[in-house]
């Protein structure tokens, strides 16, 4: 599991996370709802280890991450923007995390090949980044995040700019890849339903500060302020 303990983190006088703690069990599927701007990126960043290192305390499993290098973590993370390689291919994309790993070139490329097959992309293998639509960079995204098979995985609006069709479909193959692997698993999105249909639990965060947590149907039956109530009541 992961534990966020009094997390906070400031861009110059702006305070984006205030003292958030949450605990997410082992194998959980947790999903984040918020307004835009009100932190759910950067409280992932922090827990994968990417951005200024917050104040408070970041546990994956037993491990202190909290002043890890990312790559230390055992924390795959899918970035809202992607952040692919424009200058390699494909299947470079998804193998460049193994080859950092040193693992043996055979199993390289079954595990490519498995995770471009995962997300239905195994024939845009050879292709750059530049030439794929949106829908796709974002699937190469989560394939290279997956291949790694890492403890924790953290997808931040993985389906934003995917059709209706694809959307479903990759959510139900998150959910297969989630459960086969036991991962533990934040899931930030836009769609509320999504969150629902999706998530063991859910939280909702406003201005850097975790208003409720708990299972779909109780923040729906019985949110705790106004708020929550008006964010879950309004449509997206
Ligand atoms: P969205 O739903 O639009 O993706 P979000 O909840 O993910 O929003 P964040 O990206 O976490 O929001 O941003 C939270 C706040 O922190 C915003 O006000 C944003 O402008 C600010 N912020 C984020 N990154 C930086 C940065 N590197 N420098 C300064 N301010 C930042
Ligand atoms: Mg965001």
């Amino acid at each position: 599991g992961i534990k966020i303990q009094n997390v906070g983190l400031s861009f110059g006088e702006t305070e984006v996370l205030k003292r958030v703690s949450l605990e997410i069990e082992p194998s959980e599927f947790f999903a984040f709802l918020g307004p835009s701007g009100s932190g759910k990126s950067t409280l992932l960043r922090a827990i994968a280890g990417f951005g200024p290192t917050p104040t408070g305390r970041i546990l994956v499993g037993d491990q202190d991450v909290t002043r890890l290098p990312p790559w230390q973590r055992n924390v795959g993370m899918v970035f809202q923007s992607y952040a692919l390689w424009p200058h390699m291919s494909v299947r470079k994309n998804v193998a460049f995390g193994l080859e950092e790993r040193k693992v043996p070139q055979q199993e390289i490329n079954r595990r490519v090949g498995e995770a471009l097959e995962l997300v239905g992309l195994s024939a845009l293998a050879e292709r750059k980044p530049n030439e794929l639509s949106g829908g796709q960079q974002q699937r190469i995204a989560l394939a290279r995040t997956v291949v790694v098979e890492p403890r924790v995985l953290l997808l931040d609006e993985p389906l934003s700019n995917l059709d209706a069709n694809l959307r479903v479909q990759m959510r139900r193959d998150i959910l297969n890849l989630q459960r086969e692997l036991g991962l533990t698993t934040i899931f930030v999105t836009h769609d509320q339903e999504e969150a629902n249909t999706t998530s063991d639990r859910m939280a909702v965060l406003s201005d850097g500060v975790i208003q409720q947590v708990g299972a779909p149907r109780e923040l729906y039956d019985h949110p705790c302020n106004r708020f929550v109530a008006g964010f879950l009541g309004s449509a997206n």
